[in-house]
């Protein structure tokens, strides 16, 4: 991982890059198409949006005034859990693509492992899939027993988990699960939304590196082999946070990160959500 474009490969051969823009909680219109079109500007490829976040027209028009061609774009939309229930996954999608004014997204993921429904939700994505509208699909917010018991009945393999990940949460065991399976592992909340940049032993080790506490976090998400997707809406820390390919995180560094696992989460729980 030399540059802010350097790709992972999922299982199906797609290329998918490293790192990229979140955009939750990004308010659609003027604040979503700027913080997108800061972030193509600067050299990221990859957006992460989803139905929930309701920016899915903002995002798209960003990519059209971006002038970056389409195919160079990573684009990853979700579909959100009211569709799983009401049996309405594939329609969701068309409004998805719609809104985005895509011919194809290239990343299309389950948002979170809604019961009794996540297989047949796996089921449309699949379609979606054979029929080459969406390049890979995957899911996000799968424990280690979702993704068995989806893999038991599963045609295809997801080829990406996103779930909440940070120095508080490394979440060891999965990440090894999914390695094991080819499953590319992706971090939402990689800075913990911002409660993690003040962490003493974080800090001590920006100062060292001469970098911000954010760059330390991204920086060890990639050297971990770990797919990050941090969120800003300031163009400053949008250009800061991709400036980590000029520094290396030591063996030791990575230890006293490692070890700061608390399994502590700051969103729900895949077993226990109730939204
Ligand atoms: P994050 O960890 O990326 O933190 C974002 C917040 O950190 C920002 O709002 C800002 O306040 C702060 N920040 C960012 N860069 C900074 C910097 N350089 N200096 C100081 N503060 C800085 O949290 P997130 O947005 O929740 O997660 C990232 C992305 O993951 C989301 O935008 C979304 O795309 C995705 N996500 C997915 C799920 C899911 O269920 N699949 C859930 C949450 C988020």
């Amino acid at each position: 991982m030399k540059s802010l474009q350097d790709t992972t490969t999922l299982h199906n051969g797609v290329k998918m890059p490293w790192f990229g823009l979140g955009v939750y909680k990004v308010q659609e219109g003027e604040e979503a198409l700027k913080s997108v079109k800061a972030a193509i500007k600067a050299g990221y490829r990859a957006i992460d949006t989803a139905a929930l976040y309701e920016n899915e027209e903002s995002v798209g028009q960003a990519i059209k005034e971006s002038g970056v061609p389409r195919e160079e774009l990573f684009i990853t939309t979700k579909v959100w859990n009211s569709d799983q229930r009401n049996d309405s996954v594939m329609e969701a999608f068309e409004t998805s693509l719609k809104k985005l004014g895509l011919e194809y997204v290239d990343l299309y993921l389950v948002h979170w492992p809604v019961k009794e429904k996540y297989k047949q939700t796996w089921k449309v994505l699949e379609q979606l899939y054979k029929e080459g509208r969406v390049r890979a699909i995957g899911v996000s917010n799968f424990n280690i027993r979702q993704l068995e018991d989806l893999l038991a009945d599963a045609e295809i393999k997801p080829m990406v988990n996103q779930v909440e990940l940070h120095p508080l949460l490394s979440q060891p065991e999965l990440r090894k699960y999914c390695k094991n399976q080819e499953i590319q592992i992706e971090a939402w909340a990689p800075l913990g939304q911002g409660r993690l940049l003040k962490h003493p032993v974080l800090t001590e080790l920006a100062v060292r590196h001469n970098k911000s506490t954010a760059q330390v976090i991204l920086r060890w998400d990639l050297q971990n082999e770990i797919v990050t997707i941090p969120k800003s809406v300031k163009e400053h820390r949008i250009i800061e946070n991709a400036d980590i390919f000029d520094f290396e995180l030591s063996a030791s560094d990575i230890e006293k990160i490692n070890a700061l696992n608390e399994n502590k989460r700051f969103g729900a729980d895949p077993e226990t959500f109730n939204f």
